[in-house]
Parts: C-alpha cells; sequence; structure tokens
C-alpha cells in the first residue's frame, strides 16, 4: 500500500493508490438541524437517475433516523464494530484532534484492500427505518415526560435526520476495492462514477464503501452510484445558461439545508484558501461542518453541521473531534457566518464567492449567557466570472396586507 496524507485523521495513511489529487473537489455542508425528512431530496434524486428496472430498491440519496435507522439497515454500526473487532482499544481520537486507529483501509484482512461487508438484499428494504423513533426517556414516573427532558445542551430523548449521499471521498474505498479498475474520481471536480462499460458487477465497490453508497443493479448486471449530477455541475443544464449548478437532491431541498459547490485544491489536495468561497468559509474559517465518520480514512466530502440537541459523545463518535465548537459556533453564529448562511437555497447555481454588505443592527439577546447580536446584512452571491447571481438579506422581509386584502387567500 502507498502513504497519503489524510487531514481529517491529521496523519499519514495507508491507501492502495499514489496520493494524486483532483482540480477541484465537489463539497457540500448540509445543516442537520433543519432537516424536516421530507425525502423531497430522495424523490428529486430517484425521478432523475433512479427510476428504471433494476433500481427499484435503489436511493442515491436517503434521510435516516438516527441512532436507530440506517439505509442498508445498521451501515454503520456494523463496519464500526467490525473497525472495533480489528482494533479493541485503538479507535480513539486523540487530544490533538488526530486519530492513531486503524481506517478501513489499515484494518483490511490480509489478501483484501479494504475492510467492509456486502449487507443482504433484506437490508435495502427502506431508506428511513425507525422513523422518528428517538432514544428513550428516563422514567420520571409522569406519563411519557421526564423531568427537563427537552432542555439544551443534550435532550434526554433525541432523535435526528442524517442526510446521505456518496461523499465523493478524496481516497475513495470503491476506487480502492475495485478490481477492474472500473471506477475512478475525475480530475476537474473529484466526483467519483462507476464506468457502466469496464464494471463487470463483482459488487466489490458495494462491500468496500463504508457508506454503502454503491448499488448493485441484477437487471444490468453492473454497480451504480450517485453521480453527483455531474451535467448541472458541468453547467451542462440549460437552465443555468452553461454556469454551474447544483444537484438535484442540493436544489430540491425544502428544509434549505443543503448548499453545495466547487472548492479549488493545492496539487498536495489541500483545500486553497478562498476565505470568500461559502463552502471554504464553513469548514475552515467558521469550522461548523464535520465529515461523517473521518475515522473510517475515505476523507468524505460531505460537511455536516451536528445537530445541537444529541449527546457529544454519540456526535463525536459520528463526526470525529470539533463537535462542541462547530455547535456553539452555530448556535451563537458571528456576524458573517449569521450572512453566509442565508446564501442557502435562494439560487440553483453553484456560489463560488460571496460579499457582504453592512446593515444596520435589528436585535440584541442573550445566547447561553452570552451577549447575541443581529445586523440586518447583506449577502452577495457570486458566479465563478465574477458575475452577481443574487443578493438576499439576513433578516426576513415582513409583508403586511393591505386592509382591502386582509381576508384574502
Ligand atoms: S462514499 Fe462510498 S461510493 Fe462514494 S466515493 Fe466514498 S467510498 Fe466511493
Ligand atoms: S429535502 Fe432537505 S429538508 Fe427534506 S429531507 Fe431532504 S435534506 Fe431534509
Amino acid at each position: 500500500m502507498a502513504e497519503v496524507y489524510n487531514w481529517q485523521l491529521g496523519r499519514n495513511m495507508e491507501y492502495p493508490y499514489e496520493e494524486r489529487h483532483s482540480k477541484r473537489q465537489f463539497v457540500a455542508v448540509f445543516n442537520t438541524n433543519r432537516c424536516i425528512a421530507c425525502q423531497t431530496c430522495s424523490m428529486a434524486c430517484k425521478s432523475t437517475w433512479t427510476f428504471s428496472e433494476g433500481q427499484e430498491y435503489m436511493w442515491w440519496n436517503n434521510v435516516e433516523s438516527k441512532p436507530y435507522g440506517g439505509y442498508p439497515a445498521n451501515w454503520d454500526t456494523k463496519i464500526l464494530s467490525q473497525l472495533s473487532e480489528a482494533d479493541p482499544d485503538g479507535q480513539k481520537w486523540e487530544e490533538d484532534g488526530s486519530f492513531n486507529g486503524k481506517t478501513i483501509f489499515e484494518a483490511a484482512p490480509k489478501n483484501e484492500r479494504v475492510l467492509g461487508y456486502l449487507p443482504e438484499n433484506s437490508e435495502w428494504r427502506t431508506p428511513n427505518l425507525y422513523e422518528d423513533t428517538s432514544t428513550k426517556y428516563e422514567s420520571s414516573g409522569k406519563l411519557g415526560l421526564a423531568d427537563g427532558g427537552a432542555e439544551l445542551p443534550v435532550h434526554k430523548a433525541w432523535f435526528f435526520y442524517l442526510q446521505r449521499v456518496c461523499n465523493h471521498c478524496t481516497y475513495p474505498a470503491c476506487v480502492a476495492a475495485c478490481p477492474r479498475k472500473a471506477i475512478y474520481k475525475r480530475p476537474e471536480d473529484g466526483i467519483v462514477l462507476i464506468d457502466q462499460e469496464r464494471c463487470r458487477g463483482y459488487r466489490k465497490c458495494m462491500e468496500a464503501c463504508p457508506y454503502k453508497k454503491p448499488m448493485y443493479n441484477a437487471q444490468s448486471r453492473v454497480s451504480e452510484k450517485c453521480i453527483g449530477c455531474y451535467p448541472r455541475v458541468e453547467g451542462s443544464d440549460p437552465l443555468t445558461n452553461g454556469n454551474p449548478m447544483e444537484t438535484r437532491c442540493m436544489t430540491a431541498c425544502v428544509g434549505q439545508i443543503r448548499l453545495q459547490g466547487l472548492v479549488d485544491l493545492n496539487e498536495d489536495g489541500s483545500w486553497k484558501e478562498d476565505r470568500q468561497n461559502p463552502l471554504y468559509y464553513m469548514v475552515k474559517v467558521a469550522k461548523i461542518a464535520l465529515p461523517l465518520y473521518p475515522q473510517f480514512g475515505t476523507e468524505p466530502n460531505i460537511y455536516y453541521i451536528p445537530p445541537r440537541w444529541v449527546p457529544r459523545d454519540y456526535l463525536t463518535q459520528m463526526f470525529g473531534p470539533g463537535v462542541e465548537e462547530a455547535i456553539n459556533a452555530y448556535r451563537a453564529p458571528s456576524r458573517e457566518l449569521l450572512a453566509v448562511m442565508q446564501l442557502f437555497r435562494r439560487s440553483q447555481e453553484i456560489v463560488f464567492h460571496y460579499e457582504i454588505e453592512e446593515g444596520p443592527k435589528v436585535y440584541e439577546t442573550k445566547v447561553r449567557g452570552e451577549k447575541f447580536t443581529m445586523y440586518n446584512d447583506t449577502v452577495i452571491a457570486y458566479r465563478e466570472n465574477g458575475e452577481e447571481i443574487f443578493r438576499t438579506d439576513v433578516e426576513e422581509p415582513v409583508i403586511v396586507r393591505p386592509p382591502e386584502r386582509s381576508n384574502a387567500i
């Protein structure tokens, strides 16, 4: 195996191929705090890409209820257990934020490139198993309620929605495991694709991907996965006159929890400093969004703003170190962060840069004892070529109906 640098682990790790990076990387931020599990994203994807024979069970995008749900069932607890068996006491994050436990590549059995498992057919039955099922209340003797059960910082009974797509990983396990070299990462945007001509349906990708995002089509007998809506990202959809557009699942999001874009990479794979790119700002500067199970070692590129009410141990296992810092930054956002958060879902086009025009102070309060001030700033979104896409204010406009229409529907 070769040695590659994984910034999410803060160390080098083993990977079957030499380190090589795309020019840009497909990246998204999902705000778990705002998702309502309407599955509009799942349906937008399905009605675009997976409506054919052999694809009936496929949800390239799914939204599941945590802690119990999963698609396929128990995908994360299964791989976490396999890793714990391979490295019984080592799967921990160090004080300095690095991870010295074993990744799925380092814990691979002899003669395998990746540690994994192939889900049973029955495990793919539903995209949101245990929908809305919470952990149980500590009983207070009162009917169904616990004292202080729903007080922040952490609720006693909790669940949350986890939105899942292919992570278009920097070190994809699917690429590592494919004996046909049928899976590749596009040099222009880091989107990971399965070459349908080369694939022979061995399902090694399905077995290796810790997120279980490649899926086997028994009709065509090849594997398929999320294609990052690459024609939209390339700008070939006529809707945006050739300008790069976000994917179907992102743009359909009713809860406005998703923002997707492209970040420029240096040759060594690090993100080029680009403070005015909203994805760069949220992940690298404000640090409110974290990768999903970074300890697997694939360097996933979908980042999550963790749910505020969930026990921190659970969140740390899921998103790695930085959970408390991310939640604090989100709970009482800085002036700039609050403005950047307004960019979510105002347009279908990819926002490459933003600028903020300062507005008046509109509100002041205390958040967990600390002063919080809100300003009605205007955030302006730009295309790659510097043209404005839209501008929007922090304060939502209040529209009062004229008296003659006060009863109108
Ligand atoms: S999430 Fe899975 S399928 Fe997607 S790139 Fe990573 S390893 Fe491959
Ligand atoms: S469309 Fe948005 S709000 Fe609805 S389930 Fe998907 S991510 Fe959640």
